[in-house]
Protein backbone atom coordinates (compact mmCIF):
# COMPACT_ATOMS: atom_id res chain seq x y z
CA UNK A 1 0.00 0.00 0.00
CA UNK A 2 1.32 3.30 -0.68
CA UNK A 3 0.12 6.69 -0.22
CA UNK A 4 1.23 9.02 -3.38
CA UNK A 5 1.03 12.41 -4.30
CA UNK A 6 -2.33 13.04 -5.48
CA UNK A 7 -2.67 13.11 -9.12
CA UNK A 8 -5.34 15.21 -10.70
CA UNK A 9 -8.21 13.69 -11.93
CA UNK A 10 -8.49 15.20 -15.02
CA UNK A 11 -5.58 12.92 -16.03
CA UNK A 12 -7.41 9.51 -14.33
CA UNK A 13 -10.41 9.75 -15.65
CA UNK A 14 -11.84 9.51 -19.62
CA UNK A 15 -13.75 12.80 -19.47
CA UNK A 16 -9.84 14.34 -18.53
CA UNK A 17 -11.78 16.45 -15.65
CA UNK A 18 -11.10 16.79 -11.97
CA UNK A 19 -8.46 17.97 -9.68
CA UNK A 20 -6.23 16.66 -7.28
CA UNK A 21 -7.66 15.02 -4.05
CA UNK A 22 -6.92 15.64 -0.70
CA UNK A 23 -5.28 12.04 -0.64
CA UNK A 24 -4.64 9.27 -3.29
CA UNK A 25 -3.47 5.83 -1.98
CA UNK A 26 -2.00 3.03 -4.42
CA UNK A 27 -3.64 -0.81 -3.45
CA UNK A 28 -0.75 -3.63 -5.78
CA UNK A 29 -2.12 -6.30 -4.29
CA UNK A 30 -5.67 -7.79 -3.10
CA UNK A 31 -4.51 -7.59 1.04
CA UNK A 32 -3.06 -4.40 0.59
CA UNK A 33 -6.70 -2.86 -0.48
CA UNK A 34 -8.09 -4.74 1.85
CA UNK A 35 -6.02 -2.73 4.77
CA UNK A 36 -6.06 0.33 3.10
CA UNK A 37 -9.86 0.17 2.64
CA UNK A 38 -10.43 -0.69 6.94
CA UNK A 39 -7.85 2.09 7.25
CA UNK A 40 -9.81 4.87 5.69
CA UNK A 41 -13.16 3.49 6.60
CA UNK A 42 -11.58 3.55 10.64
CA UNK A 43 -10.81 7.41 9.68
CA UNK A 44 -14.16 8.29 8.51
CA UNK A 45 -12.59 9.96 6.08
CA UNK A 46 -14.97 10.79 2.35
CA UNK A 47 -13.83 8.00 -0.12
CA UNK A 48 -13.58 6.29 -3.23
CA UNK A 49 -12.16 3.55 -4.96
CA UNK A 50 -11.20 4.24 -8.61
CA UNK A 51 -10.84 2.16 -11.53
CA UNK A 52 -9.95 3.09 -15.21
CA UNK A 53 -12.06 6.41 -14.86
CA UNK A 54 -14.25 5.61 -17.32
CA UNK A 55 -18.06 5.87 -15.75
CA UNK A 56 -16.74 9.08 -13.59
CA UNK A 57 -17.68 12.45 -13.85
CA UNK A 58 -16.00 14.19 -11.46
CA UNK A 59 -16.50 18.36 -10.38
CA UNK A 60 -14.07 20.99 -10.46
CA UNK A 61 -13.22 21.55 -6.65
CA UNK A 62 -10.68 19.14 -4.60
CA UNK A 63 -12.15 16.17 -3.77
CA UNK A 64 -12.04 16.36 0.30
CA UNK A 65 -11.31 12.83 0.80
CA UNK A 66 -8.93 9.55 0.02
CA UNK A 67 -9.33 8.20 -3.42
CA UNK A 68 -7.75 4.75 -3.52
CA UNK A 69 -6.92 3.34 -6.84
CA UNK A 70 -7.90 -0.53 -7.45
CA UNK A 71 -4.34 -1.65 -9.26
CA UNK A 72 -4.88 -5.28 -8.23
CA UNK A 73 -4.08 -7.98 -11.48
CA UNK A 74 -4.25 -11.77 -11.73
CA UNK A 75 -6.09 -14.61 -13.85
CA UNK A 76 -6.76 -17.59 -11.98
CA UNK A 77 -8.51 -21.04 -13.35
CA UNK A 78 -10.73 -22.44 -10.80
CA UNK A 79 -12.51 -26.18 -11.09
CA UNK A 80 -15.75 -25.74 -13.44
CA UNK A 81 -18.24 -27.68 -14.82
CA UNK A 82 -17.07 -30.09 -17.90
CA UNK A 83 -16.97 -27.63 -21.41
CA UNK A 84 -17.01 -24.92 -19.02
CA UNK A 85 -13.96 -22.98 -17.34
CA UNK A 86 -14.37 -20.27 -13.86
CA UNK A 87 -11.88 -17.56 -14.02
CA UNK A 88 -11.46 -15.43 -10.56
CA UNK A 89 -9.88 -12.01 -11.61
CA UNK A 90 -8.86 -9.70 -9.15
CA UNK A 91 -10.48 -6.05 -9.78
CA UNK A 92 -7.95 -3.95 -10.70
CA UNK A 93 -7.34 -5.91 -13.60
CA UNK A 94 -8.19 -4.61 -17.21
CA UNK A 95 -11.49 -5.72 -18.61
CA UNK A 96 -10.24 -5.34 -22.31
CA UNK A 97 -7.21 -7.49 -21.36
CA UNK A 98 -9.63 -10.09 -19.90
CA UNK A 99 -11.67 -10.57 -23.11
CA UNK A 100 -8.68 -10.53 -25.19
CA UNK A 101 -7.41 -13.18 -22.70
CA UNK A 102 -10.61 -15.51 -22.80
CA UNK A 103 -10.38 -15.20 -26.69
CA UNK A 104 -7.12 -16.66 -27.09
CA UNK A 105 -8.36 -19.33 -24.83
CA UNK A 106 -11.01 -20.25 -26.93
CA UNK A 107 -13.38 -19.04 -24.10
CA UNK A 108 -16.71 -17.53 -24.77
CA UNK A 109 -19.14 -15.19 -23.29
CA UNK A 110 -17.74 -11.93 -22.92
CA UNK A 111 -16.25 -11.85 -26.54
CA UNK A 112 -18.84 -9.27 -27.52
CA UNK A 113 -17.87 -6.41 -24.96
CA UNK A 114 -14.45 -6.12 -26.37
CA UNK A 115 -13.42 -2.88 -26.22
CA UNK A 116 -15.33 -1.54 -23.07
CA UNK A 117 -12.96 0.38 -20.91
CA UNK A 118 -11.97 0.01 -17.24
CA UNK A 119 -11.19 -2.56 -14.81
CA UNK A 120 -13.10 -5.71 -14.07
CA UNK A 121 -13.77 -5.02 -10.59
CA UNK A 122 -15.86 -2.22 -11.66
CA UNK A 123 -17.62 -4.14 -14.55
CA UNK A 124 -20.79 -5.81 -12.00
CA UNK A 125 -21.09 -2.38 -10.43
CA UNK A 126 -23.22 -1.16 -13.68
CA UNK A 127 -23.58 -4.85 -14.76
CA UNK A 128 -21.46 -3.80 -18.21
CA UNK A 129 -22.48 -5.13 -21.58
CA UNK A 130 -22.76 -4.17 -25.09
CA UNK A 131 -24.70 -5.87 -28.25
CA UNK A 132 -26.83 -7.87 -25.54
CA UNK A 133 -24.13 -9.54 -23.78
CA UNK A 134 -23.95 -8.34 -20.30
CA UNK A 135 -21.39 -9.56 -17.42
CA UNK A 136 -24.78 -10.94 -15.43
CA UNK A 137 -24.15 -13.62 -17.86
CA UNK A 138 -21.44 -15.17 -17.13
CA UNK A 139 -20.76 -13.80 -13.63
CA UNK A 140 -20.84 -16.56 -10.93
CA UNK A 141 -19.50 -14.51 -8.01
CA UNK A 142 -17.74 -11.51 -6.49
CA UNK A 143 -15.50 -11.56 -3.11
CA UNK A 144 -17.08 -8.15 -1.28
CA UNK A 145 -15.57 -5.84 1.46
CA UNK A 146 -18.75 -3.96 2.85
CA UNK A 147 -17.17 -0.70 4.49
CA UNK A 148 -20.32 -1.41 7.78
CA UNK A 149 -18.24 -4.20 9.65
CA UNK A 150 -15.13 -4.32 7.19
CA UNK A 151 -15.97 -8.36 6.64
CA UNK A 152 -14.42 -9.68 3.05
CA UNK A 153 -17.50 -12.35 1.83
CA UNK A 154 -18.09 -13.94 -1.09
CA UNK A 155 -21.73 -12.92 -2.58
CA UNK A 156 -23.10 -14.97 -5.28
CA UNK A 157 -24.21 -12.79 -8.45
CA UNK A 158 -28.17 -13.22 -7.32
CA UNK A 159 -27.58 -11.43 -4.77
CA UNK A 160 -25.87 -8.06 -6.31
CA UNK A 161 -29.13 -6.49 -7.91
CA UNK A 162 -27.63 -6.85 -11.46
CA UNK A 163 -30.07 -5.39 -14.17
CA UNK A 164 -29.78 -2.54 -16.81
CA UNK A 165 -26.69 -0.92 -16.04
CA UNK A 166 -27.28 -1.13 -12.40
CA UNK A 167 -26.75 -3.21 -9.05
CA UNK A 168 -27.09 -2.77 -5.68
CA UNK A 169 -23.26 -1.45 -5.57
CA UNK A 170 -23.98 1.86 -7.92
CA UNK A 171 -24.25 5.01 -6.36
CA UNK A 172 -26.89 6.05 -9.04
CA UNK A 173 -27.21 10.04 -9.34
CA UNK A 174 -29.52 11.65 -6.71
CA UNK A 175 -29.66 8.24 -4.45
CA UNK A 176 -27.17 6.31 -2.37
CA UNK A 177 -25.93 2.69 -2.99
CA UNK A 178 -27.75 0.41 -1.61
CA UNK A 179 -24.74 -1.71 -0.20
CA UNK A 180 -21.30 0.49 -0.12
CA UNK A 181 -19.07 -2.10 -0.41
CA UNK A 182 -15.81 -2.87 -3.11
CA UNK A 183 -15.58 -5.47 -5.32
CA UNK A 184 -11.93 -7.34 -4.66
CA UNK A 185 -12.17 -10.46 -7.55
CA UNK A 186 -15.23 -11.44 -9.69
CA UNK A 187 -15.61 -14.99 -10.86
CA UNK A 188 -16.53 -15.51 -14.20
CA UNK A 189 -17.94 -18.70 -16.01
CA UNK A 190 -17.13 -19.26 -19.66
CA UNK A 191 -17.74 -21.54 -22.33
CA UNK A 192 -15.13 -23.54 -23.89
CA UNK A 193 -15.45 -23.12 -27.49
CA UNK A 194 -11.82 -23.57 -29.12
CA UNK A 195 -10.51 -22.22 -32.06
CA UNK A 196 -13.23 -23.32 -34.24
CA UNK A 197 -16.15 -21.35 -36.08
CA UNK A 198 -19.53 -21.21 -34.61
CA UNK A 199 -23.20 -19.86 -34.77
CA UNK A 200 -23.62 -16.26 -32.81
CA UNK A 201 -25.93 -16.58 -30.62
CA UNK A 202 -27.85 -13.97 -29.75
CA UNK A 203 -30.21 -11.29 -32.31
CA UNK A 204 -28.55 -7.92 -31.37
CA UNK A 205 -25.13 -9.13 -31.82
CA UNK A 206 -25.70 -10.97 -34.70
CA UNK A 207 -27.20 -8.18 -36.11
CA UNK A 208 -24.73 -5.76 -35.26
CA UNK A 209 -22.09 -8.11 -36.82
CA UNK A 210 -24.38 -8.45 -40.22
CA UNK A 211 -24.37 -12.44 -39.47
CA UNK A 212 -27.37 -14.61 -39.95
CA UNK A 213 -28.56 -17.50 -37.82
CA UNK A 214 -26.05 -20.26 -38.96
CA UNK A 215 -23.21 -18.50 -40.70
CA UNK A 216 -20.36 -19.75 -38.58
CA UNK A 217 -17.43 -17.31 -37.05
CA UNK A 218 -14.68 -17.40 -34.33
CA UNK A 219 -14.25 -15.68 -31.19
CA UNK A 220 -11.61 -13.83 -32.73
CA UNK A 221 -13.54 -12.96 -35.57
CA UNK A 222 -16.12 -11.30 -33.18
CA UNK A 223 -13.53 -9.54 -31.09
CA UNK A 224 -11.99 -7.60 -33.86
CA UNK A 225 -15.28 -6.91 -35.46
CA UNK A 226 -16.93 -5.19 -32.35
CA UNK A 227 -13.48 -3.59 -31.64
CA UNK A 228 -13.89 -1.95 -35.54
CA UNK A 229 -17.56 -1.44 -34.98
CA UNK A 230 -16.52 0.44 -31.58
CA UNK A 231 -13.86 2.03 -32.93
CA UNK A 232 -15.78 3.87 -35.53
CA UNK A 233 -18.17 5.08 -33.17
CA UNK A 234 -15.71 6.58 -30.88
CA UNK A 235 -16.34 3.71 -27.84
CA UNK A 236 -12.63 2.75 -28.18
CA UNK A 237 -10.35 4.53 -25.75
CA UNK A 238 -8.25 6.85 -28.10
CA UNK A 239 -5.61 9.01 -26.98
CA UNK A 240 -5.48 10.80 -30.63
CA UNK A 241 -9.35 10.63 -30.78
CA UNK A 242 -11.15 13.27 -28.48
CA UNK A 243 -14.59 11.61 -29.47
CA UNK A 244 -12.85 8.77 -27.01
CA UNK A 245 -12.78 11.80 -24.11
CA UNK A 246 -16.09 10.69 -22.82
CA UNK A 247 -17.42 7.93 -20.57
CA UNK A 248 -19.27 6.16 -22.78
CA UNK A 249 -22.88 6.61 -22.83
CA UNK A 250 -23.23 9.84 -20.73
CA UNK A 251 -27.15 9.15 -20.25
CA UNK A 252 -29.12 5.37 -20.24
CA UNK A 253 -31.17 4.84 -22.74
CA UNK A 254 -35.08 4.66 -20.83
CA UNK A 255 -36.68 1.89 -20.40
CA UNK A 256 -40.62 2.54 -20.42
CA UNK A 257 -43.94 0.61 -20.22
CA UNK A 258 -44.85 -0.46 -23.90
CA UNK A 259 -47.62 2.22 -24.01
CA UNK A 260 -45.42 5.16 -23.35
CA UNK A 261 -42.85 3.66 -26.41
CA UNK A 262 -45.93 3.68 -28.58
CA UNK A 263 -46.49 7.61 -28.05
CA UNK A 264 -42.86 7.86 -29.40
CA UNK A 265 -42.71 8.48 -33.55
CA UNK A 266 -42.52 5.03 -34.94
CA UNK A 267 -38.51 5.98 -36.17
CA UNK A 268 -37.82 6.13 -32.54
CA UNK A 269 -35.46 3.00 -32.35
CA UNK A 270 -36.40 0.35 -29.40
CA UNK A 271 -35.65 -2.78 -28.17
CA UNK A 272 -37.63 -5.58 -26.13
CA UNK A 273 -36.44 -5.58 -22.34
CA UNK A 274 -35.61 -8.90 -21.02
CA UNK A 275 -37.96 -9.45 -18.71
CA UNK A 276 -37.78 -11.60 -15.21
CA UNK A 277 -39.42 -14.70 -15.41
CA UNK A 278 -40.32 -16.56 -12.55
CA UNK A 279 -41.40 -19.86 -14.07
CA UNK A 280 -40.70 -22.33 -16.78
CA UNK A 281 -41.53 -21.04 -20.10
CA UNK A 282 -40.84 -23.18 -23.03
CA UNK A 283 -40.27 -21.36 -26.46
CA UNK A 284 -40.05 -23.60 -29.74
CA UNK A 285 -36.75 -23.57 -31.06
CA UNK A 286 -37.96 -22.76 -34.27
CA UNK A 287 -39.29 -19.29 -33.18
CA UNK A 288 -36.26 -18.51 -30.93
CA UNK A 289 -33.94 -15.53 -31.86
CA UNK A 290 -32.33 -14.93 -28.79
CA UNK A 291 -35.02 -13.04 -27.11
CA UNK A 292 -37.42 -14.39 -24.50
CA UNK A 293 -40.95 -13.04 -24.89
CA UNK A 294 -42.78 -11.27 -21.49
CA UNK A 295 -44.60 -12.93 -19.37
CA UNK A 296 -48.69 -13.66 -20.59
CA UNK A 297 -50.44 -10.45 -18.67
CA UNK A 298 -47.30 -8.26 -18.27
CA UNK A 299 -47.24 -5.24 -20.24
CA UNK A 300 -43.66 -5.61 -21.87
CA UNK A 301 -40.94 -2.96 -21.14
CA UNK A 302 -39.44 -1.31 -23.69
CA UNK A 303 -35.73 0.31 -24.36
CA UNK A 304 -35.79 3.34 -26.53
CA UNK A 305 -32.66 4.84 -27.36
CA UNK A 306 -31.80 7.88 -25.62
CA UNK A 307 -28.86 8.86 -28.47
CA UNK A 308 -32.39 9.45 -31.06
CA UNK A 309 -34.32 11.71 -28.61
CA UNK A 310 -31.39 13.94 -28.01
CA UNK A 311 -30.32 14.19 -31.96
CA UNK A 312 -33.97 14.95 -32.62
CA UNK A 313 -34.07 17.63 -29.70
CA UNK A 314 -32.48 19.09 -31.96
CA UNK A 315 -28.66 18.27 -31.13
CA UNK A 316 -26.80 16.11 -33.50
CA UNK A 317 -23.33 14.83 -33.09
CA UNK A 318 -20.85 17.22 -32.67
CA UNK A 319 -23.15 19.82 -31.47
CA UNK A 320 -21.17 22.46 -29.17
CA UNK A 321 -22.72 25.28 -26.78
CA UNK A 322 -21.34 28.61 -28.55
CA UNK A 323 -17.15 29.32 -26.66
CA UNK A 324 -17.40 26.07 -24.77
CA UNK A 325 -14.93 22.96 -24.79
CA UNK A 326 -17.06 20.35 -23.98
CA UNK A 327 -19.37 19.10 -27.29
CA UNK A 328 -21.37 15.82 -28.47
CA UNK A 329 -18.69 13.77 -30.08
CA UNK A 330 -19.03 13.28 -33.77
CA UNK A 331 -19.92 9.80 -33.62
CA UNK A 332 -22.19 9.63 -31.06
CA UNK A 333 -24.99 11.68 -29.86
CA UNK A 334 -24.95 9.47 -26.61
CA UNK A 335 -21.63 10.39 -25.51
CA UNK A 336 -20.80 14.09 -24.03
CA UNK A 337 -16.84 14.59 -24.97
CA UNK A 338 -14.02 16.78 -23.71
CA UNK A 339 -12.80 18.76 -26.74
CA UNK A 340 -9.89 19.66 -25.22
CA UNK A 341 -9.32 21.75 -21.40
CA UNK A 342 -12.97 21.51 -20.63
CA UNK A 343 -14.10 21.76 -17.21
CA UNK A 344 -16.60 19.85 -15.13
CA UNK A 345 -18.96 22.77 -15.46
CA UNK A 346 -19.19 22.88 -19.28
CA UNK A 347 -19.71 19.53 -19.56
CA UNK A 348 -22.56 19.85 -16.79
CA UNK A 349 -23.86 22.78 -18.52
CA UNK A 350 -23.96 20.19 -21.86
CA UNK A 351 -25.65 17.86 -20.05
CA UNK A 352 -28.34 20.39 -18.26
CA UNK A 353 -29.18 21.81 -21.85
CA UNK A 354 -29.69 18.37 -23.57
CA UNK A 355 -31.92 17.54 -20.12
CA UNK A 356 -34.36 19.95 -20.98
CA UNK A 357 -34.50 20.06 -24.26
CA UNK A 358 -35.62 16.24 -24.65
CA UNK A 359 -37.89 16.18 -21.28
CA UNK A 360 -39.37 19.54 -23.20
CA UNK A 361 -39.75 17.67 -26.82
CA UNK A 362 -40.57 14.23 -24.80
CA UNK A 363 -41.58 14.40 -21.56
CA UNK A 364 -38.82 12.01 -21.10
CA UNK A 365 -36.13 12.36 -18.21
CA UNK A 366 -32.65 11.20 -19.24
CA UNK A 367 -30.65 9.71 -16.18
CA UNK A 368 -27.03 10.10 -17.05
CA UNK A 369 -25.22 6.41 -16.87
CA UNK A 370 -21.93 7.64 -15.28
CA UNK A 371 -21.24 8.00 -10.78
CA UNK A 372 -21.32 12.07 -10.64
CA UNK A 373 -18.70 12.86 -7.84
CA UNK A 374 -18.83 16.71 -6.97
CA UNK A 375 -20.79 17.96 -9.44
CA UNK A 376 -24.65 18.25 -10.03
CA UNK A 377 -27.20 18.34 -12.83
C1 LIG B 1 -15.28 5.11 -24.62
C2 LIG B 1 -16.13 4.40 -23.58
C3 LIG B 1 -16.95 3.35 -23.97
C4 LIG B 1 -17.73 2.67 -23.01
N1 LIG B 1 -18.54 1.64 -23.43
C5 LIG B 1 -19.28 0.96 -22.54
C6 LIG B 1 -20.11 -0.13 -22.95
O1 LIG B 1 -20.16 -0.49 -24.12
N2 LIG B 1 -20.85 -0.76 -22.01
C7 LIG B 1 -20.82 -0.41 -20.69
O2 LIG B 1 -21.53 -1.03 -19.89
N3 LIG B 1 -20.03 0.62 -20.27
C8 LIG B 1 -19.27 1.30 -21.15
N4 LIG B 1 -18.48 2.34 -20.73
C9 LIG B 1 -18.47 2.73 -19.30
C10 LIG B 1 -17.31 2.11 -18.49
O3 LIG B 1 -16.26 1.72 -19.31
C11 LIG B 1 -17.74 0.92 -17.65
O4 LIG B 1 -18.77 1.30 -16.77
C12 LIG B 1 -16.58 0.34 -16.82
O5 LIG B 1 -16.98 -0.85 -16.19
C13 LIG B 1 -16.05 1.31 -15.78
O6 LIG B 1 -14.85 0.74 -15.24
P1 LIG B 1 -13.77 1.64 -14.51
O7 LIG B 1 -12.76 0.74 -13.92
O8 LIG B 1 -13.27 2.67 -15.46
O9 LIG B 1 -14.66 2.30 -13.36
P2 LIG B 1 -14.44 3.74 -12.70
O10 LIG B 1 -14.88 4.80 -13.63
O11 LIG B 1 -13.09 3.85 -12.11
O12 LIG B 1 -15.52 3.64 -11.52
C14 LIG B 1 -16.91 3.61 -11.80
C15 LIG B 1 -17.66 3.39 -10.49
O13 LIG B 1 -17.39 2.08 -9.99
C16 LIG B 1 -16.77 2.17 -8.71
N5 LIG B 1 -15.77 1.11 -8.64
C17 LIG B 1 -14.62 1.01 -9.37
N6 LIG B 1 -13.97 -0.11 -9.03
C18 LIG B 1 -14.71 -0.73 -8.07
C19 LIG B 1 -14.56 -1.92 -7.31
N7 LIG B 1 -13.50 -2.72 -7.44
N8 LIG B 1 -15.54 -2.23 -6.39
C20 LIG B 1 -16.61 -1.44 -6.23
N9 LIG B 1 -16.80 -0.29 -6.91
C21 LIG B 1 -15.86 0.06 -7.83
C22 LIG B 1 -16.19 3.58 -8.62
O14 LIG B 1 -16.05 4.02 -7.29
C23 LIG B 1 -17.22 4.36 -9.38
O15 LIG B 1 -18.32 4.62 -8.55
C24 LIG B 1 -17.70 3.05 -21.66
C25 LIG B 1 -16.85 4.12 -21.27
C26 LIG B 1 -16.07 4.78 -22.22
C27 LIG B 1 -15.18 5.90 -21.79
Amino acid sequence: MAEITPIPLRALTTLRVGAAPARMIDAESRDELVAVLREVWASGDAWFVLGGGSNLFVGDEPFDGTVVRVRTEGIERLPAPPGRVRLRVQAGHSWDDLVAYAVSAGLSGIEAMSGIPGTVGAAPVQNVGAYGQEIVGTLVEVELIDERGGEVTVVPATELGLGFRTSVLKEHYGSVRERSAVILSVTLELEEQGDGAHPVAGAQLRQALGLDVTEAVTLRWIRDRVLEIRASKGMVLDDADPDTYSAGSFFQNIIVPAAVARALPPECPRWPVHPDLDRVTVVPLAQYDGMLPPAPGVSPDVKISAGWLIEQAGLRKGYRIPRSRAGLSTKHALALTNRGGATAEELAELARLIQVRVHSDFGINLQPEPVLIGIEL
